[in-house]
């Protein structure tokens, strides 16, 4: 499967990483809409909230932990998290993230 997700989890396509562990990947956004702008990838390819099996919803919810723990260590005290669901929903990557978006003048993905 081509997808660009995929390939930045398994280390195929480099990125700027901010945080790894078995389950998920915390890297930048390429195009950066606030001062710090992060996606939350889980290793495993799902294409979207819209698609998600009952099984993989505790994966899903799993990403907001990460975001939280991960935005705690680099004290970082607020921030917007996004899901952009589907292509009406602004969803351009068919590989479910969570954006984290914190600083001045952040614009929502
Ligand atoms: P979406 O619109 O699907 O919610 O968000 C996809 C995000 O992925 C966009 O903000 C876009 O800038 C980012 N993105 C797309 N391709 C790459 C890539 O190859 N590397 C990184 N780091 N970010 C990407
Ligand atoms: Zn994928």
């Amino acid at each position: 499967m081509d997808c660009i997700f995929c390939k930045i989890a398994a280390h195929e396509v480099s990125s700027d990483i901010v945080a790894e562990d078995e389950a998920a990947m915390v890297f930048k956004d390429i195009h950066p809409k606030a001062e710090t702008h992060w996606l939350i990838v889980p290793k495993k390819h799902i294409h979207s909230v819209l698609s998600v099996e009952s099984d993989d919803w505790p994966l899903v919810t799993s990403l907001i932990k990460k975001a939280a723990e991960t935005a705690r260590d680099q004290n970082i005290n607020g921030y917007k998290l996004v899901f952009n669901v589907g292509r009406e929903g602004g969803q351009m990557v068919d590989h479910i993230h969570l954006h984290l978006l914190a600083g001045k003048k952040i614009e929502l993905p």
